[in-house]
């Protein structure tokens, strides 16, 4: 099914289908025979339902990547593993607007951005492609007596075990199974349950792009069910997770068992600082879409928004009114700008700390109400929302809503704006908008963040790592330094006299 973007009727297809997942390059059920339905968020619709495995489907499929790992895929040459990966990006393009469609359909991403994020995507791909052709150890000169040559090998770590969340499932998906391939490990993905279909079409390209059987396997189901034994299993090598920093700590725990690898993409808070000398024409959409791009649904919301006390009044109030302008609906029209929330329960959730907000004191310049009525009224919808004179100690200001809420807050000096930026268990991402170059200096140094954006936000490319400090998680995808999360490194020692 190819979709042009322009025959989209606003609401998408929903033609309720079974999905099988996908284990040693078979489609099955859960062995329980069980599934569980998946709703499109921005009409409550059920879209399709998904196999409810259990610890015996993730045994049958961490046992087919071993086999895998052990057998026709530890003879694939690093050439082979880049053609491979090339033909998937190939492949993964041609599908593009189905693709683009299901993430809209089953998260409420609006079209418009699923349909945007191709590049960045394939990008990925095509970037991983060039890095299976890079691995190399190196020869390293010893002292000992006699003849020993020394060198190292950088091998595959073996079987991956990735735990994704939903807000992005197609990147989510790519930035573990392309390093993963380009390594030459083999991986068993665990989508969300909340977005389970993307990450199956996704396994279903990889099986047409001649994938071999067991190298990639998707299994759909709960973060207890499926995700825990995952976590927790004896032959993984190592679990890659992008989620909440909650479900970091228990993957990190459940991980000990064999002291498997971890790397973790968690939460955050975000700061965002405006200077009052920043080119405010250019901050304010920049500084709202921190925040407002996927309905507030992105770890890197910037949504601590600190603004230099003179401009504070009319910076709040320019991003205010952009905000009540943005127009929200069914992410499949391309009008679209903000789509729902991912669930009534995600939808509680943001309403609960935009109550707590008001309740502590902070001030609702604008947006926070539910949408209840009209064509919206069965979605998750909820009006971009933003704060002011919040203080440092409030709820609002403190935890990851993950919702579109910004809260506004003053600030007088650099010292003193680094200080409350940084206190936080966080550090994920930053921004800063200043057209003094020291003082983006300074503030890209003494920001304990993964990434900080200066002028802009929310750039990102595969030759640049990406993850956090502090509670935010560990380990970086992107960049020279991603494929290492995929390798061990081996010392070899041959006495040559
Ligand atoms: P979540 O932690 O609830 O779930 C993420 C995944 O973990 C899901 O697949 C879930 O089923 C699974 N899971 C849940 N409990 C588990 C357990 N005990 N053991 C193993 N797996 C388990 O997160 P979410 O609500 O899906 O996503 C939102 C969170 O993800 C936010 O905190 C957001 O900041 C974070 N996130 C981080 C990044 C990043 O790159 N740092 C990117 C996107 C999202």
């Amino acid at each position: 099914m190819t979709v042009s973007v322009k025959d989209l009727p606003l609401h998408t297809p929903i033609d309720g289908r079974h999905r099988k997942m996908l284990i040693d390059g078979i489609w099955c059920d859960a062995l329980s025979g069980r599934s569980f339905e998946t709703r499109n968020p921005a009409t409550g619709a059920v879209i399709g339902t998904v196999p409810l495995s259990d610890s015996s489907d993730i045994d049958l499929a961490v046992a087919a990547a071993r086999r895998a790992f052990d057998g026709p895929w530890s003879r694939f040459k690093p050439y082979e593993r880049q053609v491979l990966l090339l033909r998937i990006a190939d492949l993964m393009e041609r599908h593009w607007e189905e693709i683009a469609l299901s993430d809209t359909t089953d998260m409420g991403m609006p079209i418009v951005r699923t349909l945007a994020n191709k590049n960045r995507v394939l990008g990925m791909l095509r970037f991983y492609a060039g890095m299976a052709t890079s691995i190399h150890g190196h020869t390293i000169g010893n002292s000992l007596p006699g003849d020993i040559v020394s060198y190292t090998r950088k091998e595959p770590v073996g079987v991956v075990g990735a735990i994704i969340p939903w807000n992005a499932p197609t990147a989510a998906s790519i930035w573990k199974i392309g390093p993963a391939l380009a390594a030459g490990c083999t991986i068993v993905l665990k989508p969300s349950e909340e977005a389970p279909l993307t990450p199956l079409l996704i396994g279903a390209l990889m099986m047409e792009a001649g994938v071999p059987a067991g190298v990639v396997n998707v299994v759909t189901g709960t973060g207890a069910e499926v995700g825990a034994p995952l976590a927790a299993h004896m032959d993984v090598d190592k679990i890659v997770f992008t989620g909440s920093t909650a479900t970091g700590q228990s993957i990190l725990r459940a991980s000990a068992g064999n002291m498997k690898r971890v790397s973790l993409e968690l939460g955050g808070k975000s700061p965002v600082i405006v200077c009052a000398d920043a080119d405010l024409e250019r901050a304010v959409p920049i500084a709202a879409m921190s925040v407002f791009a996927n309905s507030g649904q992105i770890c890197i919301a910037g949504s601590r928004l600190f603004v230099e006390r003179p401009i504070h009044d009319e910076f709040v109030a320019r991003v205010s009114a952009y905000a009540a302008k943005l127009r929200i609906g069914d992410g499949a029209d391309p009008e679209t700008e903000i789509g729902p929330l991912i669930s009534p329960r995600q939808l509680e959730r943001v309403t609960g700390f935009i109550e707590d907000g008001t309740r502590q004191g902070a001030r609702l310049v604008t947006g926070g109400n539910r949408i209840t009525e009209g064509p919206l009224g069965a979605g998750n919808f909820i009006a971009p929302c933003v704060f002011s004179g919040v203080t440092d100690d409030m709820r609002i200001a403190r935890e990851e809503i993950f919702g579109p809420v910004i809260s506004a807050l003053p600030f007088d000096t650099l010292d003193e704006v680094v200080r409350r930026g940084n206190d936080t268990p966080y550090g994920l991402g930053a921004g800063v908008f200043t057209r003094d170059v020291g003082k983006a200096h300074q503030l890209a140094n003494r920001l304990r963040a993964g990434s900080v954006w200066v002028n802009t936000y929310h750039a990102i490319d595969p030759a640049v790592p990406f993850g956090g400090y502090k509670m935010s998680g560990y380990g970086r995808e992107g960049g020279a330094e991603h494929i290492e999360e995929y390798l061990n490194t081996k010392g070899v020692w041959i006495r040559t006299d």
